[in-house]
């Protein structure tokens, strides 16, 4: 298994990491980068994991710009394969990334309007309104607990996350051969996790019931003694590895 870090690694926002498994390519979050200079930005934002054609799927753990943003560069850059997501992960990211267009459309008008050298390339927007239906079509629902095949003994399971209506921690499984000796290996991708005891919107709620993963990847954006990560933690004994607290 090799896990490349696209996004939201030593930074927070651009949420995006690229799993590669048992012959699989499978991204974990398609997120928008929001820090920095607009230019960064628009620079950081117009890449996408490399060879977007050959990715196998794509999964959500939740609607947030952060995590969602850049479904649309994905499918522009080539990307034909389904986008795993719950219903209701569906209809938050639908609304951000309509409203993602809308602004993206905006401000490359702003900037063409407001060009000093009139012979510069005109500026095009990351993506327009036109193109967001293509990623709601693509998008897949997948409910809390509800185990999902992606071939090659690979499967994952959404837990929720309650962070925000939909979200979900992605519990992957896979199978790995090695010297002709099966073993099950597990990673637990959290996306962004929601505060105990305060209640949000739920549809159907799965209580996370799986033991302690072999390997886990964290977003931790204020340091390893934040409640939420060492709440969140402290319902597993110790993990066998942390790919990044980041
Ligand atoms: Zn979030």
């Amino acid at each position: 298994m090799l896990i490349r870090f696209l996004g939201a690694d030593r930074t927070v926002t651009g949420s995006s990491h690229l799993l590669e498994v048992n012959g699989l390519r499978i991204l974990l979050d398609c997120g928008m980068y929001q820090e920095g200079h607009r230019e960064d930005a628009r620079q950081q934002n117009s890449k996408v994991a490399p060879d977007p054609q050959s990715l196998n799927a794509v999964i959500l753990s939740h609607g947030h710009l952060d995590h969602s943003g850049k479904l649309p560069v994905l499918m522009l850059a080539g990307y034909k394969g389904p986008i795993y997501c719950t219903s209701a992960t569906h209809e938050v990211a639908q609304i951000i990334l309509e409203d993602s267009a809308k602004i993206q459309e905006e401000d490359a008008a702003y900037l063409n309007r407001r060009a000093v050298d009139p012979k510069a390339p005109p500026i095009n927007p990351l993506y327009r309104a036109i193109d967001v239906p293509a990623v709601l079509n693509a998008f897949t629902h997948v409910e809390y607990g509800q185990k999902t095949d992606l071939g090659n003994e690979v499967s994952f399971t959404f837990f929720d996350a309650g962070h925000i209506l939909g979200s979900c921690y992605i519990w992957i499984e896979w199978i790995e051969v090695q010297d002709q000796t099966k073993t099950k290996r597990t990673l637990l991708f959290t996306g962004d996790i929601g505060r105990y005891d305060t209640p949000i919107p739920r549809r159907r709620r799965a209580r996370a019931t799986f033991s302690s993963p072999k390997a886990r990847t964290a977003e931790n954006r204020t340091g390893r003694s934040a409640r939420s990560s060492r709440s969140f933690w402290s319902r597993f004994s110790s993990p066998s590895s942390t790919l990044r607290d980041c």
